[in-house]
């Protein structure tokens, strides 16, 4: 099937923003920007303004047809002149004749005068302002609305390319001043580090070509890393014979084709020979092949172009095998990835990991929870990251969720401090441990964890949990390389349901899907949380259902400190089936003659249709987990892994609040047992509130459990009462949390809460 071809403005589109995302400073970006803004709507001018958003101010950063001298010269207040009123206003302006606006401001030296025809875009991004974008012609021509549109949809299509550099920096990224990287929280804590790259692809990198290259070292690790890609095609090719089509192993002879070729292979070691490194030569040479294919007609010899990046990450990855060999005995690693996979991590003792940091995704995305479950900060969300080497000591703020690169004797004295105070902190939560969690005025809590890697058991028992209130049994499936046999699983059952009887263990049922792929059967949905995820996937997947069920039934013979637990249940029928599904594995059990015991059944409620189907589904079972962090999200229908809105996602919500407080209710009534297993647990203002509600069971990640308890053995229960009272009549959940640190500061609480910004900028530009 041929698919027509894209409307010219696409077409253009799609090239300006290929060529843009692939240049390797931003000096290199900016000119492309403008050169291909200028053809595309043949003027004379198009200028483009950054922010600077340490001087708070916008610069000139490349233009054509202005003056060349007044590039990196120009500079203007928010609000001043026309492209300071766009910052500023976040409103296009198209003027027929600019000096005539209110706002107009003339700079000779820019030799403006006669481009009186003017059209200027802000480019945005996540709600602020990174810059201007402007074209300029003289009378008679006019700019229109339809210009106006293809101007806005360019900016909006650049916004996130530019980000990959800060723009005080636009111009020199040799320079070895510490440089701030920001992304999103993830999890907290700070950590100081050396980078290892995992799950990384050929474009999010450069390396700074102003170094001096040893062209024969370099030369040799390519064309080692192309003889170790050829092996390993070879192999997979094999692998794969016998299990996919024919033309899918042709694409394998298109890649050895490529691994010989002039335009690949040739062109990338002459580039080295003339002095470029392996990666830079290698990124240049894929990009010009694959822009050749991505340029044709043709839509099968478009799709070639992909083919090309793909080969060229296969080598890459070759590559930086050859030249940095395997990590397996470094400490203080900080694993950087595109989003680094439960298998990524797997890949080393925790105790040799310092932080995390994912390009994509956010603080709710399960590499996080995993990385606050481990105690490792963790930084998400942090785009594209240019000028950083494998090996570079990096700094790490899950606190405030940046990376701070080169790091100088200030920023390194100030992020050891703040470890020196943590670990300092935790000396004194600790100290509680064999305490109860009771509140001041004797109301007793149970504090559980929240485990997943068989590495996190301990942690839990060594800070006092008192038995688990979620167990993520899909972890270890994503851990490896196939399904785990039941046999396999009832070991790893076993030894968690031995290591914490007789207090409970709640296991919950596979809940993959959504951010949590397995590797080896990967599908792909346009939207995954809304899709086969958690109970859905394991009821259309029965085998695999049940050999986990059995495996648990058979993990519970004789230590009856089971509770299963089934995630995302949105309809009666899903308990129903589970229930059936548990008689099968019974009887099956009892004819086979293997031991087992029955455990208790509850559901995470964290789908509102759980909630209103409680009354109907509470016969059936015996408990219910709040799994806040899918709750919200559905609450308040926001992606709880994307970075773009992850600002609108907060747990206080007061929807949020409302919804939880309800459900409280019903469960009484219902007689339900009750416990909360999201990150709310782990939060010490949204504590102070579940305590008011009346909720005695929180689950938790166990390095947040010595803490939690400190809040709850200094608080009374009468107060949460009082402050979850006032805080349901807040309608904002940041004048929520204001009331509640309020009133934390009163008790002298603070130092609960993650040290506010400011504590560790020293030394930071
Ligand atoms: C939740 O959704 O709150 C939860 C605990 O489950 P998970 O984070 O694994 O989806
Ligand atoms: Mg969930």
């Amino acid at each position: 099937m041929r698919l027509d071809p894209p409307p010219p403005s696409l077409e253009l589109l799609r090239h300006i923003i290929v060529d843009a995302s692939r240049a390797r400073n931003q000096a290199q970006q900016v000119d492309c920007i403008v050169k291909h803004v200028q053809q595309i709507f043949s003027v004379p001018v198009c200028s483009l303004y950054l922010i600077d958003s340490e001087r708070h101010e916008l610069r000139l950063i490349a233009t054509l047809g202005l003056n060349q001298r007044s590039v990196d010269n120009l500079k203007l207040a928010f609000g001043e002149g026309l492209i300071g009123t766009i910052a500023e206003s976040q409103l296009p302006l198209l003027l027929d004749r600019a000096s005539s606006h209110p706002d107009y401001l003339y700079f000779p030296e820019t030799g403006e005068a006669k481009f009186e025809a003017f059209l200027g875009v802000p480019i945005i991004h996540l709600g602020d302002t990174l810059g201007v974008l402007v074209v300029q012609d003289s009378p008679p021509r006019q700019f229109d609305d339809e210009d106006e549109a293809f101007l806005i949809t360019i900016s909006a299509q650049l916004a996130s390319s530019l980000l990959r550099w800060p723009s005080s920096q636009a111009t020199d990224l040799s320079e070895a001043l510490p440089r701030q990287i920001k992304g999103i929280k993830g999890a907290p804590g700070v950590a100081i580090g050396h980078i290892h790259f995992v799950s990384v692809e050929l474009h999010h990198f450069s390396v700074d070509n102003t170094v001096q290259v040893d062209s024969q070292q370099e030369l040799t690790e390519f064309q080692s890393a192309v003889t170790k890609t050829i092996v390993d095609l070879d192999a997979a090719r094999k692998r794969l014979r016998y299990s996919v089509s024919e033309d899918v192993l042709e694409v394998f002879d298109f890649y050895k084709l490529m691994l010989g070729s002039e335009q690949l292979t040739k062109k990338t070691e002459l580039r080295i020979s003339e002095g470029e490194t392996a990666i830079n030569a290698l990124r240049s040479t894929v990009d010009e092949c694959a822009l050749i294919f991505e340029s044709m007609d043709d839509i099968y010899f478009r799709a070639k172009g992909e083919d090309v990046r793909n080969i060229g990450n296969r080598l890459f990855k070759a590559l930086l095998q050859v030249s940095q060999g395997q990590v397996t005995d470094a400490s203080n690693i900080v694993l950087i990835g595109d989003l680094v996979s439960v298998a990524d991590i797997g890949q080393f003792e925790p105790g040799q990991l310092a932080a995390i940091v994912c390009m994509n995704g956010s603080a709710l995305s399960h590499t996080a929870l995993l990385a606050s479950a481990l105690g490792i900060p963790a930084v998400m969300g942090t785009g594209d990251i240019s000028g950083l080497k494998e090996g570079d000591t990096i700094a790490v703020d899950g606190y405030q969720g940046r990376l701070i690169a080169n790091p100088g004797d200030a920023v390194l004295k100030a992020f050891n401090e703040l470890i020196k105070q943590q670990q300092q902190q935790d000396r004194l939560y600790l100290q509680f441990r064999d305490q109860p969690a009771e509140t001041v005025d004797g109301y007793r809590i149970r504090l559980l964890a929240n485990t997943g890697l068989l590495a996190d058991i301990s942690p839990g028992l060594e800070r006092g949990a008192e038995g688990i209130g979620l167990y993520r049994t899909e972890i270890p499936f994503m851990a490896r390389d196939n399904f785990p046999s039941e046999e396999e699983q009832l070991e790893i059952y076993l030894h968690l349901l031995s290591a914490y009887h007789p207090h409970p263990v709640s296991m919950r049922t596979l809940d993959i899907g959504g951010d949590k792929p397995l590797p080896y059967f990967s599908f792909r949905e346009d939207n995954p949380a809304l899709g086969w995820r958690g109970i859905r996937f394991t009821l259309d997947n029965r085998p695999v259902f049940i050999s986990q069920l059995r495996a648990m039934l058979r993990a519970n013979a004789s230590l009856h400190n089971l509770r299963v637990l089934l995630p995302m249940v949105s309809r009666v029928d899903e308990v129903l089936d589970t229930l059936e599904l548990i008689n099968t594995a019974a009887e099956q059990l009892s004819k086979e003659g293997l031991s087992f015991h029955r455990p208790q059944l509850g559901i995470m409620v964290e789908v509102p249709a759980a909630i209103m189907l409680l009354p109907f589904i509470a016969p059936h079972i015996d408990f219910i987990s709040i799994g806040s962090n899918d709750l919200s999200q559905y609450i308040l229908a926001v992606d709880r892994n994307n970075p773009r809105v992850c600002s609108r996602f907060d747990l206080l919500h007061p929807a949020v609040l409302h919804t939880i407080v309800a459900l409280v209710q019903q469960a009484k009534e219902l007689h339900l047992n009750i416990s909360l297993c999201g990150e709310m647990a782990s939060d010490p203002l949204a504590v102070m509130l579940l305590i008011g509600m009346g909720i005695e069971v929180l689950s938790m990640n166990s390095c947040s459990l010595p803490k939690i308890k400190y809040l709850i053995r200094h608080i009374h229960r009468r107060d949460a009462e009082q402050w979850l009272n006032l805080a349901l009549k807040l309608d904002h959940e940041t004048k929520i949390r204001e009331l509640l640190t309020l009133n934390l500061e009163k008790l002298q609480l603070h130092d609960l809460l993650d040290p506010p910004e400011g504590q560790q900028e020293q030394g930071i530009q």
